[in-house]
Protein backbone atom coordinates (compact mmCIF):
# COMPACT_ATOMS: atom_id res chain seq x y z
CA UNK A 1 0.00 0.00 0.00
CA UNK A 2 0.69 3.37 -0.39
CA UNK A 3 1.44 6.61 1.89
CA UNK A 4 -2.23 7.63 1.37
CA UNK A 5 -3.59 4.39 1.63
CA UNK A 6 -4.45 3.06 -2.51
CA UNK A 7 -2.49 0.45 -3.79
CA UNK A 8 0.42 1.12 -6.74
CA UNK A 9 -0.36 0.04 -10.66
CA UNK A 10 1.95 -0.33 -12.71
CA UNK A 11 1.83 -1.22 -16.20
CA UNK A 12 4.45 -1.22 -18.67
CA UNK A 13 4.71 -2.42 -22.50
CA UNK A 14 8.11 -3.99 -23.53
CA UNK A 15 8.20 -4.96 -27.34
CA UNK A 16 4.38 -4.57 -27.90
CA UNK A 17 2.02 -3.26 -30.37
CA UNK A 18 0.48 -1.34 -28.07
CA UNK A 19 -2.74 -3.13 -28.25
CA UNK A 20 -2.19 -3.98 -25.11
CA UNK A 21 -2.34 -0.62 -23.48
CA UNK A 22 -5.83 0.20 -25.28
CA UNK A 23 -7.62 -2.79 -24.01
CA UNK A 24 -7.26 -1.50 -20.51
CA UNK A 25 -8.77 1.57 -21.83
CA UNK A 26 -11.47 -0.17 -23.29
CA UNK A 27 -12.94 -1.59 -20.23
CA UNK A 28 -14.79 2.06 -20.73
CA UNK A 29 -16.45 3.96 -17.46
CA UNK A 30 -14.83 1.30 -15.41
CA UNK A 31 -11.52 2.83 -15.92
CA UNK A 32 -12.42 5.54 -13.70
CA UNK A 33 -12.84 3.04 -10.67
CA UNK A 34 -9.56 1.71 -11.90
CA UNK A 35 -8.18 5.37 -11.00
CA UNK A 36 -10.48 5.54 -7.96
CA UNK A 37 -8.69 2.67 -6.62
CA UNK A 38 -5.26 2.85 -7.07
CA UNK A 39 -2.44 5.46 -7.83
CA UNK A 40 -0.53 4.95 -10.79
CA UNK A 41 3.09 4.75 -10.41
CA UNK A 42 3.44 3.22 -14.04
CA UNK A 43 2.07 3.46 -17.39
CA UNK A 44 3.76 4.94 -20.08
CA UNK A 45 0.88 5.12 -22.79
CA UNK A 46 -1.21 7.20 -20.11
CA UNK A 47 0.85 8.86 -17.69
CA UNK A 48 4.83 10.46 -17.80
CA UNK A 49 6.81 8.24 -15.24
CA UNK A 50 10.38 7.99 -16.08
CA UNK A 51 12.94 4.64 -15.52
CA UNK A 52 14.26 6.35 -12.33
CA UNK A 53 11.32 7.18 -10.76
CA UNK A 54 10.80 3.43 -10.48
CA UNK A 55 14.04 2.76 -9.98
CA UNK A 56 13.87 5.08 -6.95
CA UNK A 57 10.93 3.29 -5.76
CA UNK A 58 11.42 0.91 -2.88
CA UNK A 59 11.18 -2.93 -3.58
CA UNK A 60 7.17 -3.84 -3.65
CA UNK A 61 6.00 -0.70 -3.93
CA UNK A 62 3.97 -1.61 -6.95
CA UNK A 63 0.93 -3.38 -5.50
CA UNK A 64 0.31 -5.00 -8.82
CA UNK A 65 1.75 -4.52 -12.64
CA UNK A 66 0.64 -5.89 -15.28
CA UNK A 67 3.56 -6.37 -17.89
CA UNK A 68 2.70 -6.55 -21.88
CA UNK A 69 5.26 -7.17 -24.45
CA UNK A 70 8.05 -9.76 -25.14
CA UNK A 71 11.04 -9.77 -24.23
CA UNK A 72 12.87 -8.55 -27.81
CA UNK A 73 15.74 -6.45 -26.45
CA UNK A 74 18.16 -5.59 -23.28
CA UNK A 75 15.90 -2.66 -22.33
CA UNK A 76 12.81 -4.86 -22.07
CA UNK A 77 15.15 -7.42 -20.11
CA UNK A 78 16.29 -5.32 -17.75
CA UNK A 79 13.07 -3.58 -16.94
CA UNK A 80 11.34 -6.60 -16.81
CA UNK A 81 13.91 -7.40 -13.82
CA UNK A 82 13.57 -3.95 -12.48
CA UNK A 83 9.31 -4.33 -12.10
CA UNK A 84 10.23 -7.66 -10.87
CA UNK A 85 12.30 -6.12 -7.55
CA UNK A 86 9.74 -2.87 -7.58
CA UNK A 87 6.11 -5.27 -7.65
CA UNK A 88 4.20 -7.31 -5.28
CA UNK A 89 2.39 -9.43 -7.87
CA UNK A 90 4.02 -9.33 -11.38
CA UNK A 91 1.71 -9.94 -14.57
CA UNK A 92 2.56 -11.48 -17.69
CA UNK A 93 -0.32 -9.60 -19.66
CA UNK A 94 -1.28 -11.01 -22.83
CA UNK A 95 0.30 -12.92 -25.37
CA UNK A 96 3.66 -11.20 -25.94
CA UNK A 97 4.55 -11.55 -22.20
CA UNK A 98 3.13 -15.02 -21.78
CA UNK A 99 4.25 -16.94 -24.73
CA UNK A 100 6.62 -14.52 -27.15
CA UNK A 101 3.29 -14.15 -29.27
CA UNK A 102 3.76 -12.19 -32.99
CA UNK A 103 7.21 -11.07 -32.11
CA UNK A 104 8.15 -14.06 -31.35
CA UNK A 105 7.90 -15.92 -35.13
CA UNK A 106 11.27 -13.97 -35.72
CA UNK A 107 12.60 -17.36 -33.74
CA UNK A 108 12.15 -18.69 -37.03
CA UNK A 109 14.72 -16.71 -38.27
CA UNK A 110 18.11 -15.42 -37.00
CA UNK A 111 18.81 -12.02 -36.19
CA UNK A 112 21.52 -11.63 -38.99
CA UNK A 113 18.55 -12.62 -41.44
CA UNK A 114 15.99 -9.86 -39.52
CA UNK A 115 17.83 -6.77 -40.00
CA UNK A 116 19.07 -7.48 -43.85
CA UNK A 117 15.27 -7.55 -44.30
CA UNK A 118 14.68 -4.88 -42.41
CA UNK A 119 17.88 -2.40 -42.91
CA UNK A 120 19.76 -3.57 -45.88
CA UNK A 121 16.55 -5.13 -48.51
CA UNK A 122 13.78 -3.12 -47.23
CA UNK A 123 12.25 -1.14 -50.63
CA UNK A 124 11.97 1.63 -48.60
CA UNK A 125 15.01 1.80 -46.71
CA UNK A 126 17.68 4.11 -48.73
CA UNK A 127 21.11 2.40 -47.08
CA UNK A 128 23.87 2.17 -49.09
CA UNK A 129 26.53 2.25 -46.42
CA UNK A 130 24.67 -1.26 -44.80
CA UNK A 131 24.39 0.89 -41.47
CA UNK A 132 23.24 -1.26 -38.86
CA UNK A 133 22.28 -0.72 -35.20
CA UNK A 134 25.47 -0.88 -32.90
CA UNK A 135 24.33 -0.85 -29.19
CA UNK A 136 27.41 1.45 -28.77
CA UNK A 137 28.25 4.19 -31.19
CA UNK A 138 31.12 7.33 -30.22
CA UNK A 139 30.09 10.42 -31.60
CA UNK A 140 31.89 14.13 -31.18
CA UNK A 141 29.75 14.61 -28.58
CA UNK A 142 30.65 11.63 -26.45
CA UNK A 143 29.15 7.71 -26.62
CA UNK A 144 25.39 6.63 -27.61
CA UNK A 145 23.77 3.67 -26.58
CA UNK A 146 20.79 2.24 -27.70
CA UNK A 147 19.52 -1.33 -26.66
CA UNK A 148 20.87 -4.46 -28.04
CA UNK A 149 18.49 -6.50 -30.47
CA UNK A 150 18.45 -10.08 -28.72
CA UNK A 151 18.77 -12.91 -31.42
CA UNK A 152 15.92 -14.59 -29.79
CA UNK A 153 12.40 -13.40 -28.57
CA UNK A 154 11.49 -14.74 -24.99
CA UNK A 155 7.80 -14.25 -22.80
CA UNK A 156 8.63 -12.77 -19.42
CA UNK A 157 8.64 -16.02 -17.22
CA UNK A 158 11.65 -16.95 -19.42
CA UNK A 159 13.46 -13.91 -17.83
CA UNK A 160 11.67 -13.31 -14.48
CA UNK A 161 9.33 -14.94 -12.22
CA UNK A 162 5.87 -14.13 -12.86
CA UNK A 163 3.04 -14.57 -10.56
CA UNK A 164 0.20 -14.54 -13.17
CA UNK A 165 -0.47 -14.89 -16.72
CA UNK A 166 -3.30 -13.27 -18.55
CA UNK A 167 -4.08 -14.77 -22.50
CA UNK A 168 -5.27 -12.72 -25.13
CA UNK A 169 -3.80 -10.74 -28.06
CA UNK A 170 -5.37 -8.82 -26.49
CA UNK A 171 -7.18 -9.72 -22.88
CA UNK A 172 -10.65 -8.83 -23.77
CA UNK A 173 -11.93 -5.85 -21.47
CA UNK A 174 -14.70 -7.62 -19.36
CA UNK A 175 -11.49 -10.65 -18.39
CA UNK A 176 -9.14 -8.08 -17.67
CA UNK A 177 -11.82 -6.07 -15.56
CA UNK A 178 -12.80 -9.37 -13.42
CA UNK A 179 -8.98 -9.72 -12.92
CA UNK A 180 -8.95 -6.43 -11.50
CA UNK A 181 -11.49 -6.82 -9.52
CA UNK A 182 -10.23 -9.45 -8.15
CA UNK A 183 -6.46 -7.98 -7.40
CA UNK A 184 -8.63 -4.99 -5.00
CA UNK A 185 -10.99 -7.38 -3.16
CA UNK A 186 -7.60 -8.97 -2.49
CA UNK A 187 -5.34 -5.41 -1.73
CA UNK A 188 -8.76 -4.10 0.29
CA UNK A 189 -10.62 -6.99 1.58
CA UNK A 190 -8.28 -9.92 1.75
CA UNK A 191 -9.69 -12.23 -0.26
CA UNK A 192 -7.45 -15.07 -1.89
CA UNK A 193 -5.60 -14.41 -5.06
CA UNK A 194 -5.76 -17.43 -7.21
CA UNK A 195 -2.76 -19.66 -6.49
CA UNK A 196 0.90 -17.82 -7.80
CA UNK A 197 1.79 -19.10 -11.40
CA UNK A 198 -1.93 -19.49 -12.53
CA UNK A 199 -3.60 -18.42 -15.74
CA UNK A 200 -6.15 -15.96 -14.64
CA UNK A 201 -8.83 -13.76 -16.86
CA UNK A 202 -9.67 -17.11 -19.55
CA UNK A 203 -11.35 -20.48 -19.09
CA UNK A 204 -10.09 -23.87 -18.40
CA UNK A 205 -11.31 -25.90 -21.60
CA UNK A 206 -10.94 -25.66 -25.34
CA UNK A 207 -12.50 -22.86 -26.88
CA UNK A 208 -14.42 -25.58 -29.18
CA UNK A 209 -16.43 -25.93 -25.69
CA UNK A 210 -17.61 -22.42 -26.13
CA UNK A 211 -17.89 -21.77 -29.62
CA UNK A 212 -21.45 -21.90 -30.79
CA UNK A 213 -20.57 -23.31 -34.29
CA UNK A 214 -22.15 -26.48 -34.97
CA UNK A 215 -19.86 -29.75 -34.69
CA UNK A 216 -20.42 -32.94 -36.85
CA UNK A 217 -18.06 -35.68 -37.90
CA UNK A 218 -17.12 -34.21 -41.44
CA UNK A 219 -13.57 -35.61 -42.90
CA UNK A 220 -11.69 -32.65 -44.95
CA UNK A 221 -10.21 -33.22 -48.57
CA UNK A 222 -8.00 -29.62 -48.57
CA UNK A 223 -7.93 -26.55 -46.76
CA UNK A 224 -8.83 -23.16 -47.59
CA UNK A 225 -7.68 -19.73 -46.62
CA UNK A 226 -10.23 -17.35 -45.80
CA UNK A 227 -10.42 -15.20 -49.35
CA UNK A 228 -11.44 -18.95 -51.36
CA UNK A 229 -14.64 -19.76 -49.62
CA UNK A 230 -17.64 -18.36 -47.49
CA UNK A 231 -18.38 -20.59 -44.78
CA UNK A 232 -21.69 -22.20 -44.72
CA UNK A 233 -22.93 -20.04 -41.37
CA UNK A 234 -23.82 -21.78 -37.96
CA UNK A 235 -21.25 -24.81 -38.77
CA UNK A 236 -17.76 -25.61 -37.76
CA UNK A 237 -14.77 -23.64 -39.71
CA UNK A 238 -12.57 -26.32 -39.34
CA UNK A 239 -14.65 -28.92 -40.54
CA UNK A 240 -15.45 -26.69 -43.49
CA UNK A 241 -11.59 -26.89 -44.28
CA UNK A 242 -10.66 -23.58 -43.02
CA UNK A 243 -8.14 -23.50 -40.33
CA UNK A 244 -9.32 -23.10 -36.70
CA UNK A 245 -7.29 -23.50 -33.50
CA UNK A 246 -10.64 -23.88 -31.42
CA UNK A 247 -9.41 -27.40 -30.24
CA UNK A 248 -5.96 -26.67 -29.42
CA UNK A 249 -6.84 -23.30 -27.67
CA UNK A 250 -8.03 -22.12 -24.17
CA UNK A 251 -11.58 -20.58 -24.23
CA UNK A 252 -12.33 -17.04 -22.78
CA UNK A 253 -12.68 -15.13 -25.37
CA UNK A 254 -16.19 -16.45 -26.59
CA UNK A 255 -15.42 -17.44 -30.11
CA UNK A 256 -15.07 -13.81 -30.77
CA UNK A 257 -13.17 -15.18 -34.40
CA UNK A 258 -15.01 -18.41 -35.58
CA UNK A 259 -18.45 -16.26 -34.69
CA UNK A 260 -16.94 -13.99 -37.64
CA UNK A 261 -16.28 -16.40 -40.01
CA UNK A 262 -12.63 -16.44 -39.31
CA UNK A 263 -10.33 -19.72 -37.66
CA UNK A 264 -9.49 -19.29 -34.14
CA UNK A 265 -5.96 -18.40 -34.02
CA UNK A 266 -4.92 -19.33 -31.11
CA UNK A 267 -4.01 -16.34 -29.04
CA UNK A 268 -5.48 -17.71 -25.87
CA UNK A 269 -2.71 -20.05 -25.59
CA UNK A 270 -3.02 -23.77 -24.63
CA UNK A 271 -4.73 -25.51 -22.34
CA UNK A 272 -3.64 -27.09 -18.75
CA UNK A 273 -1.00 -29.48 -19.07
CA UNK A 274 -0.74 -28.73 -22.95
CA UNK A 275 3.21 -27.76 -23.33
CA UNK A 276 2.92 -27.23 -27.20
CA UNK A 277 0.01 -25.58 -28.91
CA UNK A 278 1.44 -26.17 -32.41
CA UNK A 279 1.71 -29.40 -31.33
CA UNK A 280 -1.84 -30.34 -29.82
CA UNK A 281 -3.08 -28.98 -32.90
CA UNK A 282 -1.27 -30.81 -35.23
CA UNK A 283 -2.58 -33.70 -33.39
CA UNK A 284 -6.12 -32.65 -34.01
CA UNK A 285 -5.69 -31.65 -37.53
CA UNK A 286 -4.40 -35.32 -38.25
CA UNK A 287 -8.27 -36.57 -36.83
CA UNK A 288 -9.80 -34.54 -39.41
CA UNK A 289 -8.30 -34.98 -42.17
CA UNK A 290 -9.82 -37.50 -45.54
CA UNK A 291 -6.39 -39.11 -45.88
CA UNK A 292 -7.21 -42.59 -46.54
CA UNK A 293 -7.87 -45.63 -43.95
CA UNK A 294 -6.01 -48.71 -42.72
CA UNK A 295 -4.93 -51.01 -45.34
CA UNK A 296 -4.56 -48.17 -47.90
CA UNK A 297 -1.20 -48.38 -49.99
CA UNK A 298 1.36 -46.54 -47.78
CA UNK A 299 3.21 -44.62 -50.47
CA UNK A 300 -0.42 -43.04 -51.74
CA UNK A 301 -1.37 -42.56 -48.09
CA UNK A 302 2.12 -40.51 -47.03
CA UNK A 303 1.59 -38.65 -51.16
CA UNK A 304 -2.61 -38.17 -49.89
CA UNK A 305 -1.30 -36.37 -46.55
CA UNK A 306 1.38 -34.18 -48.20
CA UNK A 307 -1.49 -33.06 -50.44
CA UNK A 308 -3.88 -32.15 -48.34
CA UNK A 309 -1.29 -30.82 -45.66
CA UNK A 310 0.53 -29.00 -48.64
CA UNK A 311 -2.85 -26.75 -48.99
CA UNK A 312 -1.81 -25.09 -45.51
CA UNK A 313 -0.16 -21.74 -45.94
CA UNK A 314 2.55 -21.22 -43.57
CA UNK A 315 2.25 -24.12 -41.19
CA UNK A 316 4.60 -22.87 -38.97
CA UNK A 317 3.30 -19.73 -38.90
CA UNK A 318 0.32 -20.70 -38.51
CA UNK A 319 0.18 -22.80 -35.34
CA UNK A 320 2.45 -20.85 -33.84
CA UNK A 321 1.54 -17.65 -34.50
CA UNK A 322 1.72 -16.93 -30.41
CA UNK A 323 2.96 -19.39 -29.13
CA UNK A 324 6.60 -19.71 -30.52
CA UNK A 325 8.43 -18.51 -27.46
CA UNK A 326 7.08 -20.91 -24.96
CA UNK A 327 6.82 -23.84 -27.26
CA UNK A 328 9.44 -26.83 -26.88
CA UNK A 329 10.92 -25.24 -30.32
CA UNK A 330 11.27 -22.21 -28.13
CA UNK A 331 13.52 -21.34 -31.64
CA UNK A 332 14.08 -22.59 -35.17
CA UNK A 333 18.03 -24.11 -35.45
CA UNK A 334 19.32 -21.60 -38.26
CA UNK A 335 22.72 -21.71 -40.00
CA UNK A 336 23.20 -25.09 -38.02
CA UNK A 337 23.12 -23.41 -34.46
CA UNK A 338 20.24 -23.65 -32.24
CA UNK A 339 20.90 -19.92 -31.08
CA UNK A 340 23.47 -18.86 -33.95
CA UNK A 341 26.07 -18.48 -30.83
CA UNK A 342 24.31 -15.16 -29.95
CA UNK A 343 21.25 -14.68 -26.73
S1 LIG B 1 -0.46 -9.51 -27.07
FE1 LIG B 1 -1.23 -8.78 -29.04
S2 LIG B 1 -2.23 -6.83 -28.55
FE2 LIG B 1 -0.87 -7.34 -26.82
S3 LIG B 1 1.07 -6.32 -27.32
FE3 LIG B 1 1.20 -8.41 -28.09
S4 LIG B 1 0.60 -8.23 -30.26
FE4 LIG B 1 -0.13 -6.38 -29.22
S1 LIG C 1 -15.17 -23.30 -35.57
FE1 LIG C 1 -13.26 -23.63 -34.48
S2 LIG C 1 -13.72 -23.16 -32.34
FE2 LIG C 1 -15.67 -23.48 -33.40
S3 LIG C 1 -16.13 -25.64 -33.09
FE3 LIG C 1 -15.05 -25.49 -35.05
S4 LIG C 1 -12.91 -25.84 -34.55
FE4 LIG C 1 -13.96 -25.38 -32.63
S1 LIG D 1 -11.09 -16.85 -31.31
FE1 LIG D 1 -8.96 -17.46 -30.97
S2 LIG D 1 -7.72 -15.93 -32.02
FE2 LIG D 1 -9.82 -15.10 -31.83
S3 LIG D 1 -9.76 -13.88 -29.92
FE3 LIG D 1 -10.44 -15.95 -29.38
S4 LIG D 1 -8.60 -17.10 -28.79
FE4 LIG D 1 -7.95 -15.26 -29.90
Amino acid sequence: MSDNGKPKFGMYWASSCGGCEIAVLNIGDKILDVDAVFDIALWPVAADFKYEDVRNYPDGYIDVCLFNGAIRNSENEEMAHLLRQKSKVLVAFGSCAYEGCIPALSNFTSKADTYRTVYLDNPSIDNPGGVLPQPVNRVAEGELTIPEFYHTVKSLDQVVNVDYFIPGCPPEPHQIWAVLQAVVAALTEGAELPPAGSIIGAGNVALCEECPLAKGEKLIDRFYRPYEIVPEPGKCLLEQGLVCLGPATRSGCGALCPQVGIGCRGCYGPLDGVEDQGAKMLTAIASIINAGKVGDNGQWLDERLDEIMDTIADPAGTFYRFSMAHSILRRARVNGAKNGGAQ
